[in-house]
């Protein structure tokens, strides 16, 4: 399986952004309002600058307390991003996200962002991709 057919797959298109300058407790607000675990922080939705996610507020949230949430989201996210693109493999972006411990993934095309998978659509997809395959196996044993 493809990353282009998970992104494809997804109930939601698009990518959650925040601009640079937001402030951390928007990016939170954003968090919980859209039941996500990351944005990615962006200018004119296509050129990814960093990630933030709920793993880096709660760790400056654990350090430094609410003082926090009126930083720019650019004092906290990660800048060097991890990205994978549309003909990837997902088991090897599965791989990626499980060896470097994230579980956001950005998708890249000719250098714009076109869509966000997170580990939770990635073992989603091959769930069902196993389920086919087992039905599939049973359907031919039993002769249909
Ligand atoms: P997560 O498990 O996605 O909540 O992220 C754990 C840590 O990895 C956080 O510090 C994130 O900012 C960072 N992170 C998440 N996704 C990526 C990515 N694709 N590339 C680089 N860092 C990431």
């Amino acid at each position: 399986m493809l990353i282009s057919q998970i992104l494809n797959d997804k109930p939601t298109q698009g990518v959650v952004t925040v601009a640079p300058g937001s402030r951390v407790g928007e990016a939170a607000n954003t968090l919980s309002t859209k039941g996500i675990g990351g944005v990615i922080v962006c200018e004119g939705g296509i050129r990814p600058l960093g990630i933030v996610t709920e793993r880096d507020i709660v760790r400056e949230l654990g350090k430094r307390g609410t003082v926090c949430l009126d930083d720019k989201v650019e004092d906290i996210m990660t800048r060097d991003l991890v990205t994978c693109s549309p003909g990837d493999r997902a088991i090897k972006v599965l791989q990626m996200m499980t060896d470097r411990r994230f579980r956001h993934m950005p998708v890249m095309e000719d250098g714009k962002m076109i869509g966000l998978v997170s580990i939770g659509d990635v073992v989603k997809a091959r769930l069902d991709e196993l389920a086919n395959q087992a039905e599939a196996l049973k359907n031919m044993i039993m002769g249909y």
